[in-house]
């Protein structure tokens, strides 16, 4: 079918963008694609690093996971051709390098995150990095101590502290949201209770994109004496990130939706709770000493890093951060929000479209469209070249408080443009006339 290339839509990065106020924003990518200037539209033209990208059509699922610049893949090709070796094991050079060069990609992680490199863990993702932290942390729980979410967190960040609580008799707690889909900050912190020990909440919502103020809940739970856990899988690729300013306990992320590869992700604590956590898997790595009686722990991180790492994992992450950070994480954030609100003009023109989350959601948007269901959505636009997520996003309980059995998901990465939002307004302008349904 054909789809309108061009439109009369407001440009990703409008009147208020810093490109349009004349704020100088160079551009610079670590391996330039076409400037904006010539392509005229986005802030941010990057799709040519990225091989993911080629084609026709318009990526919009970057929530799920992100595509991958050709820096990180030829990262990992180099790390599996002429430099691969394990690590931390062999006396050979080629071992040392890798190791160093493994060490080196956890620093990297560190001040990304500005933590220190003692701190950081390396996990299969977010899911296994909160696994972590309730079966390891988790031991110190009690029948009856507290764990407070909210209502929009994804499954990884409910399921474990489920199967904790099944354990070991605690309650768990669930914060509700605002009108337009926040964490109802207000009224979780009047649920700290005395016997409140944690505090779970995503940074980002992956189905809204609404952010959360981190800092003031730190600020609540530490005077309540509990800890604060951040699921930052979607606010690791947009926002900046300093977990001392947020002042929170715990940090996951996965290195997927950072552009970098998947089965690798980072668990960060501060030193002194990581030092108190017992390890949660035995085997290499992980000991100081071992007798058939008894073994040592080694210090963290390697206390939680049983076993062979994913090397090349870490070594295509530290790439990914690399790419991420010559780019700017605050242009990249300026970026997605420009098309999050270009796409919401837009969308908000069709009237049997139902825009879910906050206005200044976070390179994510939901919505419902009436008598669509977002399979059928998703499908249709598939047709038109236009790849978005549509189901209930990991996140089942969230679509019972928002009454609908499933959304429609946009979500937005460096990678994407004006163009890429031309497309799914026409997508769904085309799911409007084939349901019948009047704009
Ligand atoms: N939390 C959030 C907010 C997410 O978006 C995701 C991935 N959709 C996860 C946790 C789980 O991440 P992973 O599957 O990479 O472990």
């Amino acid at each position: 079918m054909t789809v309108a290339q061009t439109s009369s839509l407001p440009l990703a990065g409008g009147v208020d963008s810093p490109q349009a106020s004349g704020g100088g924003f160079a551009l610079a990518s670590p391996t330039p694609g076409p400037s904006c200037e010539r392509a005229g539209r986005s802030l941010l033209d990057l799709k040519a690093d990225f091989p993911g990208m080629a084609g026709d059509w318009a990526y919009l699922d970057t929530a799920a996971t992100a595509q991958k610049p050709q820096a990180v893949i030829d990262a990992i090709a180099r790390c599996y051709g002429p430099d691969y070796a394990t690590v931390h094991r062999g006396v050979y050079e080629r071992s040392a390098t890798m190791t160093l060069r493994f060490e080196a990609a956890r620093a990297a992680v560190a001040r990304f995150i500005g933590a220190a490199t003692d701190e950081i863990v390396f996990v299969r993702g977010a899911t296994e990095g909160i696994n972590l932290v309730a079966q390891s942390w988790g031991q110190r729980l009690n029948a009856g101590d507290r764990i407070l979410i909210s209502a929009l967190e994804h499954h990884s960040n409910i399921v474990p502290w489920q199967m904790l609580r099944d354990r070991t008799g605690i309650i768990i707690d669930v914060a509700p949201l605002t009108a337009d889909g926040r964490i109802d900050e207000a009224a979780l912190i009047a649920m700290i209770r005395p016997e409140t020990r944690l505090v779970a909440i995503a940074h980002v919502s992956n189905v809204l994109g609404g952010v959360a103020d981190v800092r003031r809940l730190a600020d609540a739970a530490h005077a309540a004496g509990a800890l604060l856990l951040v699921d930052g899988c979607q606010a690791a690729p947009r926002l900046a990130l300093d977990v001392a300013a947020l002042d929170c306990d715990f940090y996951v992320m996965s290195g997927h939706k950072l552009y970098g590869p998947t089965g690798i992700g980072v668990l960060w604590a501060r030193a002194e709770i990581l030092d108190s956590m017992p390890p949660w898997q035995g085997g290499g790595a992980m000991i100081e000493t071992v007798t058939f009686e008894a073994t040592s722990y080694a210090p963290p991180p390697g206390r939680f890093e049983a076993g062979t790492p994913h090397i090349e994992g870490v070594i295509g992450l530290a790439a990914a951060i690399d790419y991420v950070t010559g780019i700017g994480i605050e242009r990249i954030h300026a970026h997605e929000a420009a098309l999050v609100k270009q796409a919401r003009a837009a969308l908000s023109g069709l009237n049997s479209i139902h825009l879910l989350g906050p206005e200044d959601s976070a390179g994510i948007l939901s919505f419902t469209m009436a008598g669509v269901h977002p399979h059928d959505i998703g499908t249709i636009l598939d047709d038109a070249g236009v790849a978005i997520r549509a189901g209930h996003h990991c996140a089942q309980p969230l679509m019972g408080v928002l009454g609908v059995p499933a959304t429609a998901r946009a979500s937005f990465g460096l990678y994407n443009s004006a163009e890429d939002v031309d497309r799914l307004v026409a997508g769904l302008t085309r799911v409007t006339r084939i349901f019948g349904i009047t704009k």
